[in-house]
């Protein structure tokens, strides 16, 4: 086939160089085919505007695809694939999909699950509708406009959609991942706080607003960024656009199946989050300590979340500890207050949203009596791309963390199990060198000398400060060609990393306060003694979300490395990994927000190691979330990232398709034998079939001496064949 044609496929490129790639992608971008196969993955370009492939008819297209080179390559077709695979095999399916931010993630992510959930059976009334409402829900309160992306998600997701063994719908959960919670609080030059804000106020009509001692978004400190004098809204079809978000937002609620109650308690929540932001401290040289300078204010917020003012505001200007029995309370200065107050503020925004995910997954959960049923699932994997800002901080550190390992993944499943296949099955291959990124994740995983560790051995300690940290991964880290200790002007609480996709320098002011994430005693007591039952259960010790981290008992796991790192994990699962120790430790131990991330690192690992892959690589084609502009520097830049040229290569080279004597008989016999005919699943009559078709790329394996791996270039070729006939 010659180059310059358009192809579906890169893998089937003859000339397979990054130029041909970025044409091939420039070409299908300019007529709209923004999804591309290299092999079984699928590349999708964002074309940042309305691209007429996602009707109803199209859709339905996709649906019980026999041969899915029969269609345009599509995110349909992948999930169809998982679908089926799922349905058939009985092993679990996972879509990992990765990009950038702004790179499509989240919106393939809907796009997978309305495909598997529109075009499926259920049981149980409803559930379809609810689980296509839960997205616009959790973008109300978790996503955030950005410089990136104007709908960028500030929390990474995995969704689980469960089904019977036969296929039917029977409910799903929502895990989340690092809510970026510092955001209600600050937020960079072009940015906003996360959308429901902005909602809330353009929905709310005046009277209500004065229930929650509300007038205009201005006002408050959390969400004018410190220019009050500017409108908050962009425009009026801004406001418009928030104003039919909120009514959409009510109705929504109530079809997943909040109540009217729960909404208004929401409501009153944020408001009290809002006020509660706009507090101040002065100091009093007589007291020596800051106390809260407007009374009216501290009112506000103690009626909307139901607490004694008093203890609220002895809560934020002091704190309490037990010394050898004794309880000695020590008053802040304004800058301690004003840190108190904020660390109230992202608790309940936190909680909130953990609380909110918490409720969808009871209203998702399968009915009684499925519950014990044998299911299968399908996981959807959107979490933050890699980011590398001008400031970067204990937040962007532990999203290219998570970035790292699922680059790691990729590489095990596309590169080392693939190679390690071919070489169990005695089938020549040529090696194809890739990137290992492995060293760089222990840099940051390893125990008890990796930079996760170091942090939290270093927060154990009061007198430590974020200097004495970097100190202390100079010290021991520098050894790893992939940590960059800072040198000569540039000293001070910085350090630098090698990432896979680039090198990002990462200051450290903070990462000891971000890591221990404490709300002191008292701030919590005070919270526990409101006569509001909902704050009282976001802040009780059995609520569970991650933004409750001290609550959750602290557990020994392997590093993620290590369960990474078994030599073949494929679907089905494996004993080995399914029998992994959890040892707990004691559970009195507050937990940090490291440790909290590891283990849920590792959690989601576990998850996607014990099912099918089927890959998603979103690309960005330009930095300025435009339509029709494709910067080959940009994507370039991207394919070189995440190895997608070496991947091409090794797909190209590799045999993706593989069958079992048995299987590739019952699926081809008809292209050479009767169909009435019994034929017996052997190599000789695999060979006989092959043979008939004119077949050149195909191996045969040497697993299981009756049941050999039938390997052959694409169902396609077979397909031309039987045209041909
Ligand atoms: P990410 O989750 O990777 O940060 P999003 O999925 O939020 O990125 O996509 C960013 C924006 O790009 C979306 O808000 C939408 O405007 C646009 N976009 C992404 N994918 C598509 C698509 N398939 N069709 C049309 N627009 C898209
Ligand atoms: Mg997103």
């Amino acid at each position: 086939m010659a180059d310059s044609k358009r192809v579906d496929d890169l893998a089937t490129l003859n000339v397979l160089d990054e130029d041909t790639i970025l044409k091939q992608l420039e070409v299908r971008y300019k007529k709209d085919l923004i999804y591309t196969y290299i092999g079984d993955i699928l590349l999708a370009v964002n074309p940042y505007r309305e691209i007429t492939i996602y009707t109803d008819e199209l859709s339905s297209k996709y649906v019980n695809l026999k041969y899915r080179r029969s269609m345009r390559p599509h995110i349909f077709a992948i999930a169809d694939n998982a679908y089926h695979q799922m349905k058939q095999t009985g092993v679990n399916q996972c879509c990992v999909i990765s990009g950038e931010s702004g790179a499509g993630k989240t919106e393939s992510a809907k796009f997978i699950v309305q495909q598997i959930v529109r075009h499926s059976e259920t049981h149980q009334r409803g559930i379809q509708e609810k689980i296509l409402q839960v997205n616009p829900l959790l973008e109300a309160f978790g996503n955030a406009q950005t410089v990136m992306n104007n709908n960028s998600s500030r929390f990474g997701k995995f969704i689980e959609l469960q089904f019977t063994v036969d296929g039917k719908v029977l409910g799903a959960s929502i895990t989340e991942y690092l809510l970026e919670k510092s955001r209600v609080i600050f937020q960079g030059a072009g940015e906003r706080n996360f959308h429901m804000f902005y909602y809330m106020f353009a929905g709310l009509n005046d009277k209500k607003l004065r229930k929650y001692y509300l007038s205009t978004p201005e006002k408050h400190r959390i969400l004018n960024g410190g220019r009050s004098q500017h409108s908050i809204y962009t425009s009026d079809e801004d406001f418009r656009h928030c104003q039919q978000k909120y009514n959409e937002l009510k109705s929504l609620l109530i079809t997943v199946g909040f109540t009217v109650e729960d909404a208004l308690t929401m409501w009153v929540l944020l408001a009290a989050i809002l006020h509660l932001g706009d507090l101040e401290f002065e100091f009093d040289y007589d007291l020596d300590g800051a106390y809260v300078s407007d009374e009216r204010k501290l009112q506000v917020v103690s009626t909307l979340l139901k607490v004694d003012p008093v203890e609220l505001a002895a809560a934020l200007i002091s704190t309490t500890h037990i010394t050898r029995g004794e309880e000695i309370t020590v008053l802040k200065n304004v800058e301690q207050a004003n840190d108190g107050r904020d660390a109230l503020v992202k608790a309940l925004y936190g909680r909130l949203f953990s609380w909110i995910v918490n409720q969808i997954n009871d209203m998702l959960a399968p009915r009684e009596g499925y519950r014990g049923e044998t299911r299968c699932n399908i996981g959807i994997l959107d979490i933050f791309g890699f980011e590398n800002f001008k400031h970067n901080s204990f937040e962007q550190l532990c999203i290219n963390v998570t970035n790292e390992q699922l680059q790691y993944y990729f590489n095990q499943s596309i590169f080392a199990w693939e190679q390690s296949e071919y070489a169990n099955e005695g089938i020549n291959m040529q090696e194809i060198q890739f990137q290992n990124n492995m060293k760089l994740l222990e840099l940051f995983m390893a125990r008890p000398i990796g930079i996760l560790s170091l942090l939290d051995e270093e927060s154990k300690f009061p007198q430590a400060t974020d200097d004495t940290l970097v100190q202390k991964l100079n010290e021991r880290c520098s050894r790893n060609s992939y940590y960059i200790a800072a040198s000569g002007v540039y000293r001070g609480a910085i350090f630098g990393i090698r990432h896979y996709a680039s090198q990002v320098v990462y200051n450290a002011a903070g990462f000891l306060e971000k890591n221990r994430d404490t709300l002191h005693q008292n701030i919590v007591d005070a919270m526990s003694d409101s006569d509001n039952s909902f704050i009282r259960e976001i802040f009780s010790t059995n609520f569970k979300g991650s933004s409750a981290q001290h609550n959750v008992s602290s557990k020994d796991r392997k590093a993620i490395l290590l369960c990474a790192k078994q030599p073949k994990l494929r679907p089905g699962g494996n004993e080995k990994q399914r029998t992994m120790s959890r040892k707990k430790t004691d559970p009195k131990q507050p937990m940090t927000v490291a440790s909290y991330f590891k283990e849920s690192l590792t959690d989601l690992m576990d998850k996607i190691l014990s099912a099918e892959p089927q890959f998603i690589r979103c690309i960005k084609p330009n930095h300025t979330k435009q339509p029709n502009r494709f910067d080959r520097e940009v994507v370039l830049n991207q394919l070189r990232c995440t190895g997608v040229l070496e991947t091409t290569r090794i797909r190209r080279l590799g045999y993706a398709v593989r069958l079992s004597f048995a299987d590739f008989l019952r699926s081809y016999k008809f292209l050479h034998f009767p169909l009435s005919a019994n034929i017996a699943p052997n190599a000789v009559n695999c060979y006989q079939l092959i043979q008939s078709t004119g077949l050149t790329e195909w191996q045969v394996g040497k697993s299981k001496p009756n049941d050999k791996l039938c390997s052959y270039d694409d169902k396609l070729l077979l397909l031309q064949a039987l045209e041909a006939a």
